[in-house]
């Protein structure tokens, strides 16, 4: 199983998840609008789930149905991060979270 960062996250990031995590699986660069959670070094802690402040990070099995391309974004990005950042900016746009 793994933990998933969702679109609470976009246009917000931050480091809060960044600096619990005990696996340092977090990570984000300056061009994405989110972070992404590695889901092949995630051992199921839990603990950033508790330092979002927006509540964007559920665990695989608890994650919401509109949430669960998500899944894919997060596992996506550590091979093919410009897909998924024209995703995650497509997805902020239609939902207002970005400009
Ligand atoms: S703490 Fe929450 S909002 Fe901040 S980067 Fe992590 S998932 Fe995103
Ligand atoms: S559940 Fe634990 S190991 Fe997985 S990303 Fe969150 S803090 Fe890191």
């Amino acid at each position: 199983m793994t933990y998933v960062i969702t679109e609470a996250c976009i246009g917000v990031k931050g480091e809060a998840c960044m600096e619990v995590c005990p696996e340092a699986c977090i990570f984000s660069g300056p061009e994405d609008d989110m972070s992404f959670i590695d889901p092949a070094r995630c051992t199921d802690c839990g603990a950033c789930m508790a330092a979002c402040v927006v509540g964007a990070i559920y665990p695989e099995t608890g994650l919401p149905a509109a949430s669960r391309e998500f899944l894919h974004i997060n596992a996506y990005w550590y091979r093919h991060k410009t897909g998924v950042r024209q995703r995650v900016r497509e997805i902020g746009r239609e939902t207002g979270l970005l400009p």
